[in-house]
């Protein structure tokens, strides 16, 4: 018998979506994507990637290509808020290839969007598709766009981002909880900054009710800043809201003076307030299935959003290839195979979010002895035990129903 291979329709042409996109290309499996923008385009913003996510990128044939335009920054470093005290320090180049199988890399979301989109013919992609609802009849799997027009495949990936569609067309509206806590983010030049020792690492400075991470981006061209603080001054969730360099002047005006002058060097400055949200029980129902934040929204401490965002992609195409006759167990087995992990990464960030905003002192201080302990004395790869994200390769997921 001569199986058929299946048409995925993917709603959403993020990094996920065009992930997902790319791994089912490669295996011969026709995806198209449909995104609601006029142009597949991203956030000026960087992304901080892990070793688990490189690995990612070399099954998709791309981990040359983002390096090439990523940073590798030599070192990870915790910093004390005000000192500047180094509290933890990993490497992130030299032996992280003999202990992880992949480097870690800093790359500007549009450059990753870009490397993706052009491995991938440009018939595949429809823009202005704005998706409103999707439906199972029978065995075909069914978007409707607000245009009016509707498509059919054999499946639905609902990859549409934080506030989807699809996920509330399945499951109905699902308030989230604001975490009590806003961001600030902006992109400064290298030259800003060449005033700081710390310039080119990753660092991440820990301090009372805040923290504020720093990496350069784009050949080190450029360095992204995010700052997070305890407040509820900001209520809205939108990551593409302009403000003004004061407010971040204000509230970060006791820190370190070289982390002052690299904000000041934005000429850019956005705030949104995080809002959190539970695991889902289920990621999809009969032919469309979620993936990535739409799945599995999570806070930004570990990292991981975006990392996983691509790991999903490479184990739904391997399920679907592995059980194209049988699309419900290659579903269930993407998602058996993936949420436990990304559950364990949305309730893991929940958990951080605490240990990095520590208020008392003595808290801190307590905190910082045990990191800068286990990062000296302890087996763990990681000082922030973070190998278990690390260590992942989801090309080498083999837990599926139908073997190789
Ligand atoms: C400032 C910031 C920093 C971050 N830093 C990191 C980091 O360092 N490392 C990391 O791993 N993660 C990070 N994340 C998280 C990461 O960005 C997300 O987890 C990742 O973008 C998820 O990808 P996605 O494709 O699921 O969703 P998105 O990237 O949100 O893409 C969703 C796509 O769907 C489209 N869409 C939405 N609705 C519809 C619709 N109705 N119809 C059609 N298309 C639609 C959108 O236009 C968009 O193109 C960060 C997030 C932010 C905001």
């Amino acid at each position: 018998m001569t199986v058929r291979s299946p048409k995925v329709a993917i709603i959403g042409g993020g990094i996920g979506g065009l992930a997902a996109a790319l791994a089912l290309h490669l295996r011969g499996i026709e995806a198209e994507v449909h995104e609601k923008t006029p142009a597949l385009s991203e956030i000026g913003a960087g992304l901080n990637l892990s070793p688990n996510a490189l690995k990612a990128f070399r099954s998709l044939g791309v981990e040359d290509a983002a390096t090439n335009i990523g940073f590798q920054s030599p070192d990870q470093v915790i910093r004390s808020w005000r000192s500047g005290r180094v509290i933890a320090r990993q490497q992130r180049s030299g032996n992280v290839v003999e202990r992880y199988g992949a480097e870690f890399l800093s790359i500007h979301r549009a450059d990753l969007l870009d490397i993706f989109a052009e491995a991938l013919p440009e018939s595949r992609f429809h823009l202005n598709a704005d998706c409103v609802g999707t439906e199972t009849r029978g065995d075909v799997a069914v978007a409707r766009f607000a245009d009016g027009s509707e498509i059919e495949a054999d499946i639905i990936v609902g990859a549409d981002g934080l506030h989807s569609a699809v996920r509330e067309s399945l499951f109905g509206h699902i308030e989230p909880t604001f975490t009590g806590c806003i961001c600030w983010r902006g992109l400064a030049p290298i030259e800003a900054v060449s005033h700081m020792p710390s310039a080119m690492e990753m660092t991440a400075w820990w301090g009372p009710h805040g923290h504020v991470v720093h990496y350069p981006v784009r050949r080190g061209e450029l360095v992204n800043f995010v700052a997070h603080i305890d407040s509820d001054a900001w209520t809205e969730e939108s990551w593409t809201h302009e403000c003004d360099r004061s407010e971040m002047m204000e509230t970060y005006g006791k820190w370190n003076e070289s982390l002052l002058r690299l904000i000041e060097s934005s000429d850019r400055y956005y705030k949104w307030a995080l809002f959190d949200r539970a695991p889902l029980e289920s990621w999809g129902t009969g032919r469309v299935i979620l993936l990535g934040d739409s799945a599995h929204p999570m806070l930004p401490y570990l990292g991981q959003g975006a990392c996983m965002a691509v790991e999903d992609g490479i184990v739904l195409a391997e399920a679907v290839q592995r059980s194209p006759d049988d699309l419900a167990v290659a579903l269930s087995d993407y998602e058996r195979l993936r949420k436990p992990r990304s559950t364990r990464a949305q309730l893991g960030s929940r958990h951080r979010a605490k240990e990095n905003h520590l208020a008392s002192p003595f808290a801190r201080l307590k905190r910082d002895v045990r990191i800068a302990l286990r990062n000296r004395f302890g087996t763990d790869k990681s000082p922030t035990r973070a190998d278990w994200l690390y260590d992942y390769d989801a090309s080498a997921e083999d837990g599926f129903t139908t073997p190789a």
